[in-house]
């Protein structure tokens, strides 16, 4: 490849120029689609691995844009923490999950647990705490049933968190870490965190049926979890040999799409009345 000419340069800036107008654009739609209301939520099953039964869902955003359809997550939320307007979007995430929540235990589904994933900038948010107890008194839905999920990002400036983590606990509500295995150095300081779960991310969950390493991993993060009295989920299970595996290894809870993808609010209601039937 050839470098440093004039035209490459011009090139060069010129991909920039565009970046930024790009850039500019997604800004002022998101900020358009905050005001019109084009965000809605999808909800996908957490399954109790042994008794398949469901122990609650995640809620994941999703974008739908009047000329581009549906825009995925990853293409928004590193720019909406950027811009900081994932605060009033996570706000409304929060609400509307735990509000979906409520009305489906009002509807007589179990009473299940709600997660819902919250970014480092919303903990940043002195706020947060108070936000979090008026949307749990707004929406009626009891703390227990609310559980966020939490990068190990977050834990980079640990003294900060843990008294977060601790105001958000005394609410009641439950902490997961999510992609747990992935950052690091974890295992050294997890048993000083004021938290419930630890969600084994999908990367050492893919090949487990077929790679040692990765059934290493499971099986010592799992012997951690139990060890100081955490919950282990697992994500990302596609195969029924991924599930059958991580059962065997004592993994109790898991989900993807093997049991369902993230569905939205009707389908989600069609899958809990099959379960209940049959
Ligand atoms: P995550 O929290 O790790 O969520 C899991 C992602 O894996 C979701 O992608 C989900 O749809 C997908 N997934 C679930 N099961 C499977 C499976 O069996 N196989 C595969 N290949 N994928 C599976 P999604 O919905 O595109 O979300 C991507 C990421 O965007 C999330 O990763 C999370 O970090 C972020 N995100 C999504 N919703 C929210 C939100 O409401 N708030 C914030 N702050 N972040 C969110
Ligand atoms: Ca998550
Ligand atoms: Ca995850
Ligand atoms: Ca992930």
């Amino acid at each position: 490849v050839k470098t440093g000419t004039k035209n490459d340069y011009l090139f060069f800036n010129k991909t920039i120029e565009y970046q930024s107008i790009e850039r500019r654009l997604l800004e002022s739609a998101f900020r358009i689609a905050l005001k019109e209301k084009q965000f809605y939520l999808e909800y996908q099953p957490k399954i109790n691995l042994k008794s398949d039964q469901i122990i609650g869902m995640e809620a994941l955003v999703r974008w739908n844009h009047p000329d581009l359809g549906t825009i995925p997550p990853g293409k928004f939320i590193s720019l909406a923490e950027e811009t900081g307007l994932i605060i009033p979007l996570g706000e409304w995430i929060l609400y509307e999950g735990c509000r979906q929540a409520k009305e489906w235990q009002d509807k007589g589904l179990d009473n299940l647990v709600i997660s819902i994933n919250v970014s480092v900038r919303q903990l940043e948010d002195p706020e947060f705490a108070k936000k979090l107890t008026q949307i749990l008194e707004e929406t009626k839905l009891a703390p227990e049933f609310l559980e966020i999920e939490l990068t190990e990002s977050v834990f980079a400036d640990i003294q900060n968190t843990i008294s977060i983590l601790q105001e958000i606990r005394a609410i009641g509500v439950q902490v997961s870490v999510d992609d747990f295995g992935t950052g690091y150095s974890s295992l050294s300081y997890i048993k000083h965190l004021p938290i419930d779960t630890l969600k084994i991310d999908a990367s050492f969950v893919r090949d487990i049926h077929v790679n040692e390493e990765s059934r290493a991993i499971v099986r010592a993060i799992i012997h951690i979890a139990n060890s100081i009295g955490l919950k282990v989920i697992a994500e990302g299970i596609e195969l029924q040999d991924q599930a059958t595996e991580l059962s065997i290894e004592g993994c109790r809870f898991g989900q993807g799409y093997y049991y369902s993808r993230p569905l939205k609010i009707e389908a989600f209601e069609q899958f809990m009345q099959k379960r209940l039937v049959t």
